[in-house]
């Protein structure tokens, strides 16, 4: 008889199927702008995180390029080793310039970043507390790191307190969260989550992924945004969302970074991203930095359509750039989502186990290069969608 181990996957799968659960990939052709080639069909994308529209800016891409000329393609070790080029280093000093933080740590992406982060400064004899909607490298970092792990529910600081008054005998208390969440859109309750991490002596780790580049004045995230820079100890966020590229980072005292960079196994143990993909995230930095009206106009245009939407008699919730339309049962969610798509317009829909059950979602996500045109044929669609489908 042949052996097959892994036929247990194909059952998987077919259960996956017929509960209209298994992910396919789909391929792009051509640069990441908001209208975009798709397994041969044309769509305006609503999909994804570029949204200062970054990702294929000419400005980004002459950098990578005129690095690869200086420090050719891969940096050939782990950053410790020999893998530490200068362009890592330009960038290193460029985050922690823009953040206004003493230093800064480069990662190969946001999902290493926190895994790397949690797990080097959590440990046995901790509890950690963790948003219920945390993301799943938050999650991973939490499991992994060997803190007691204590879930509180979505913002719920009524709920932390709870759970954190009983925490007093644990070596170190710790509180992570995402400060945008990717899903709903909104904010963690980050002034009230420092108070109770003043008065319960505990560490607060935030992830700031889609939030860097589009909140705050000097674009550094929600934190700059809600003023709690100062109470808030460790700054993790990624390059690969509205900076339009690829890598994660922490920011925050050199202390802290000199740390990570001995005991982030993600970190020291992984090799360095191309140099060249520094390069380009200096430009970009460079152009948040220049240009603010790009997440001023992404921020007004998202507060409109919110708006518009809610007009049109949809649940809509966040208050950023993610703006999700609730459904709540995941097949009128996914006939929404392909209804749209008949349209030429790629707005996901979420369902569990992305989301809890009776929370399906249409996601929204804008960009900075969705034009008002783009804007004007989702408005449409969603307002004839409302009529027929729901
Ligand atoms: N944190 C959050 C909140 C995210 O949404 C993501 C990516 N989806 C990450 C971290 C991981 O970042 P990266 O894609 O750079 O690995």
């Amino acid at each position: 008889m042949t052996r097959r181990p892994l036929a247990w996957l194909e059952e998987e799968l077919q259960t996956l199927d017929q509960l209209h659960m298994r992910r396919h990939l789909r391929t792009h052709f051509g640069p990441q702008t908001a209208e975009q080639t798709v397994d041969g069909q044309r769509f305006v994308n609503f999909g994804g995180n570029d949204y200062l529209g970054l990702a294929a800016d000419p400005r980004l891409a002459a950098a990578a390029i005129a690095a690869i000329e200086n420090e050719g393609w891969g940096s050939g070790a782990s950053p410790l080793v020999t893998g530490h080029g200068a362009s890592h280093a330009a960038l290193e000093t460029s985050l922690a310039e823009l953040e206004g933080t003493e230093a800064a740590l480069l990662f190969s992406s946001g999902f290493a970043a926190n895994v790397g982060t949690i797990t080097a400064l959590a440990g046995k004899g901790d509890v950690i507390f963790s948003d219920a909607k945390n993301h799943a490298s938050i999650i991973d970092g939490v499991r992994l790191c060997g803190a007691r792990p204590q879930i509180y529910q979505h913002l719920d600081v009524d709920h932390l307190e709870k759970l954190i008054a009983q925490a007093s005998a644990f070596r170190r208390r710790y509180i992570v969260t995402d400060t945008l969440f990717s899903m709903d859109g909104d904010f963690a309750p980050l002034v009230e989550l420092c108070e109770l991490a003043e008065r319960y002596d505990a560490i607060v780790i935030v992830d700031e992924a889609h939030a860097t580049g589009v909140f705050g004045q000097h674009g550094r995230g929600v934190c700059e945004h809600l003023g709690v820079e100062e109470q808030v100890d460790v700054r993790i966020g990624t390059l690969s969302k509205a900076l339009g590229g690829h890598g994660g980072f922490v920011v925050g005292s050199q202390t802290l970074i000199d740390w990570l960079l001995n005991r982030a196994r993600s970190y020291v143990f992984s090799t360095a991203a191309p140099m060249a993909a520094s390069a380009a995230m200096i430009a970009a930095l460079q152009i948040v930095r220049d240009e603010p009206e790009r997440r001023q106009l992404l921020l007004e245009r998202a507060a409109n359509l919110r708006e518009t939407l809610r007009k049109q008699g949809w649940q809509v919730g966040g208050e950023s750039q993610i703006i999700p339309i609730l459904i709540g049962e995941p097949e009128p969610t996914m006939q929404a989502s392909h209804r749209l798509r008949e349209q030429g317009l790629f707005v996901p829909g979420i369902r569990p186990p992305s989301v809890p059950s009776g929370e399906s979602l249409l996601r929204i996500s804008l960009s900075y290069a969705h034009t008002p045109e783009h804007l004007d044929r989702l408005i449409a669609a969603l307002a004839d969608l409302r009529q027929r489908l729901l």
